[in-house]
């Protein structure tokens, strides 16, 4: 059958949208029953094989890339377009422990008050599905596809895809599209959708520090070697009492927030008192509220400690010098920082300082990435967001938190949106999203491919 004109038929695709709404749910439900969880390597195959089937079932090519790891899954559809829309996935969950936290068992979604609950309905199988089912819905309705469609869904995000850098390098040729979606995003406190263009970069280490073989009894603090204080004062060369990070150079490399960000994040509402209240603190560090938070939020390099372990920390005392002393630290990295150079310039910064027994004894870490807050795309998903949920996108410069975006940055703009809500838990007990953000997400995806018809 002829295919019906561009562009006159997105009421029939957003009816089918309507009408399927609860076997579009039942897609969720039906992948959320997986427990895939990464870091036990659970239900891998048998979700690897559901998300496959799923993605043919809309007439994408697939294929499953045995790699080192859990399998990528890629899905292809040529439409004979111009342009490319890649979706980047994940089909993997965290642990749904601790599980007496959960009303309903984790892996037995249920909705309940118009939401959808369980591990990975978040984050991110609903938005797999939103993303598949906005397609169906072009077929179904024998509606013309403008853009060809690209999918690469993974199965260890959240393990921090250790395989996915040989992933790309390998099947480089698959990596180019016009305008991609990333794998999260959802309305804020009030229900104002928000879009994210970027990810902050990570740099993780360990300190460690050894002074002795073993643990010694404090009598001999007045001559014995401290561990403990080695790591306390180390750490406290990295940072000042405002929060000012110290290590030489480490703002070298940072830009400072372009107008065009200035102004997108002028309209831009943090919600600071609410904030504030859910963790139940009087203020934010240094007291910073309004545009100099929002600054931070968006453009503020960090040197954070995760844990510290030395000595004796159960009930009671015991009297001893720790012979070892840790620390894990999190540098969250803007645009233009690279990890490698952090790295060297926090070695040196110890040395400096008098530090050459604080071991750098591990290390991790990539870059940020960010898609241009003036990319044609952010136009369009700021004109399909109007035209799905009947009001104006937040759009947010970056997002605080890391992710492997960067090795898709060099080929692909990317832009964040998912189906989420403040409300969602991932991560969490009692993970969800609402029905009617996945409802509407569906067919924010739909006009997306709509409106990149004339791009
Ligand atoms: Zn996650």
């Amino acid at each position: 059958m002829q295919k019906k004109r561009l562009g006159l038929d997105m009421k029939e695709v957003m009816s089918y949208i309507d009408e399927h709404l609860n076997t579009a749910i039942e897609d969720v439900i039906r992948l959320c029953r997986f427990a895939t969880v990464a870091a036990k390597k659970q239900d891998i195959v048998e979700t690897a094989d559901a998300v496959e089937g799923l993605l043919e079932s809309v007439g994408l090519e697939t294929v499953v890339h045995e790699i080192q790891g859990s399998p990528v899954i890629t899905g292809w559809m040529d439409n004979g377009g111009s342009r490319t829309l890649m979706f980047y996935d994940h089909y993997d969950v965290q642990p749904a422990e601790p599980f007496d936290l959960w009303d309903s068992p984790p892996f037995e979604p249920e909705i309940r008050n118009g939401r959808i609950y369980g591990r990975g309905t978040c984050d991110n199988k609903g938005d797999i599905v939103s993303r598949v089912w906005a397609l169906k819905a072009f077929l179904e309705t024998n509606t013309d596809i403008p853009v060809n469609i690209k999918f690469i869904v993974e199965g260890e995000e959240e393990i921090s895809s250790p395989n996915l850098p040989a992933f790309v390098e390998n099947n480089e040729d698959f990596m180019h599209a016009d305008a991609g979606i990333w794998e999260f995003g959802a309305s804020d406190v009030t229900g104002i959708q928000e879009a994210w263009l970027g990810l902050k970069g990570l740099l993780y280490v360990q300190l460690e520090v050894e002074k002795m073989n073993l643990d010694g009894h404090s009598g001999y603090a007045c001559i014995f070697p401290s561990a403990a204080y080695r790591l306390v004062w180390a750490l406290d060369s990295l940072k000042a009492v405002d929060g000012s990070i110290k290590i030489d150079g480490f703002h070298t490399d940072v830009k400072p927030l372009s107008e065009a960000d200035k102004k997108a994040i002028e309209k831009i509402d943090l919600h600071e008192d609410r904030i504030k209240e859910f963790y139940g603190m009087n203020e934010f560090m240094n007291g910073l509220t309004g545009d100099a938070l929002k600054e931070a939020f968006y453009n503020a390099p960090t040197c954070n400690i995760c844990g510290i372990k030395t000595g004796y920390q159960d009930e009671g005392s015991k009297t001893v010098i720790p012979a070892r002393a840790l620390a894990k630290l999190d540098f969250r990295l803007v645009v233009n920082q690279d990890p490698d150079d952090i790295l060297k310039k926090l070695r040196k910064h110890l040395d400096k300082h008098g530090f050459s027994d604080v071991k750098i004894a591990w290390h991790e870490g990539y870059p940020a990435a960010r898609t241009p807050i003036d990319h044609p795309f952010v136009e369009i998903v700021k004109r399909a967001n109007v035209r799905s949920h009947g009001h104006a996108i937040h759009i947010h410069p970056t997002n605080p938190g890391s992710g492997p975006l960067y090795l898709f940055d060099r080929y692909v703009p990317m832009v964040s949106i998912g189906v989420a809500d403040f409300y969602s838990r991932a991560h969490a007990p009692n993970e969800s999203i609402l029905v009617e953000n996945f409802h509407l997400g569906m067919k924010r995806i739909a006009v997306i491919i709509d409106e990149m018809r004339n791009w």
